[in-house]
């Protein structure tokens, strides 16, 4: 585990996935005080057996969504750096669910790009499906939220001029977790702290509340586009200080209170 875990600050209660060390199979857990409760139907499912220990536990990405919506140029700091203004609206682009990795799962830098950059985010688990949603009740379909790395092929963006996918889309480029703490436990996500570390050394750090767009607006607006449903993710945009990952270095998000994302980054071979 990473030494920037904040173990005191760790909110309860939370949502993992890991595989059983009995049976082998993929499980939800809800975490708690008691430990790690398996879930019969995922994540929002219902309590399946007793509590065990949370250690020895190897965790897997926590959620399975159907579709990831990102946000683009969502803190203004960010958006200048790349030489960029905000927009009227928030840019939305998707990554495919084939993107996602787990905490400690490597991250790949594709052989066709020379610059493959971390951006650290709060990332929004939904839990409830919901259409043209109004800014002021957009909160209520939050399940929780965890922390992403939407890796990003920044030579490859340049070049595709506004066109995402290539750039944002390959296997491994949307680190997700380590847990989904539960919306109720987080009193306000627009007070978050938001930290990038590659090898110990900070690259990233800005706090949720210097958002373009909070959440409740994201949400809002993203719904007026597309039906959002219960296990989507939307990840929120990045701070300033992105910077190139490679291989051999081992890239951290931490959100406050909802934990460290660790993942080492490789070649592809
Ligand atoms: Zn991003």
């Amino acid at each position: 585990m990473s030494d920037h875990v904040d173990s005191a600050a760790t909110l309860f209660p939370a949502v993992i996935r890991a595989r059983d060390p009995d049976t082998g199979t993929m499980l939800s857990y809800r975490v708690d005080e008691r430990g790690a409760t398996p879930l019969v139907g995922g994540p929002f499912g219902r309590d399946g057996g007793p509590p065990r220990p949370l250690e020895g536990l190897a965790l897997a990405c926590p959620v399975e969504p159907r579709k990831i919506i990102c946000i683009g140029r969502n803190y203004e700091e960010h958006a200048k750096e790349l030489g960029n203004t905000v927009g009227d609206v928030p840019t939305v682009f998707e990554k495919p669910v084939t993107s996602l990795v787990g905490p400690g799962a490597p991250i790949v830098r594709p052989a066709l790009s020379g610059e493959v950059h971390h951006e650290a985010e709060l990332a929004v688990v939904i839990g409830h499906n919901a259409s043209g949603l109004r800014e002021d009740e957009a909160l209520s379909v939050v399940f929780g939220y965890t922390c992403a790395n939407d890796v990003t092929a920044r030579d490859l963006q340049r070049a595709d001029k506004g066109r995402f996918t290539r750039a944002k889309g390959f296997d491994t480029f949307c680190a997700l977790g380590p847990r989904v703490v539960l919306a109720a436990a987080v009193a306000d996500p627009q007070a978050l702290a938001i930290t990038c570390r590659v090898q110990g050394a900070v690259r990233q750090q800005g706090n949720t509340r210097d958002m373009v767009f909070p959440v409740a607006r994201l949400l809002a607006y993203v719904s007026s586009l597309m039906r959002l449903e219960a296990g989507d993710v939307v990840l929120t945009g990045t701070p300033a200080g992105v910077g190139p990952l490679v291989a051999g270095d081992a890239v951290e998000v931490s959100v406050a209170g909802l934990g460290t994302l660790k993942n080492p980054v490789i070649n592809a071979s």
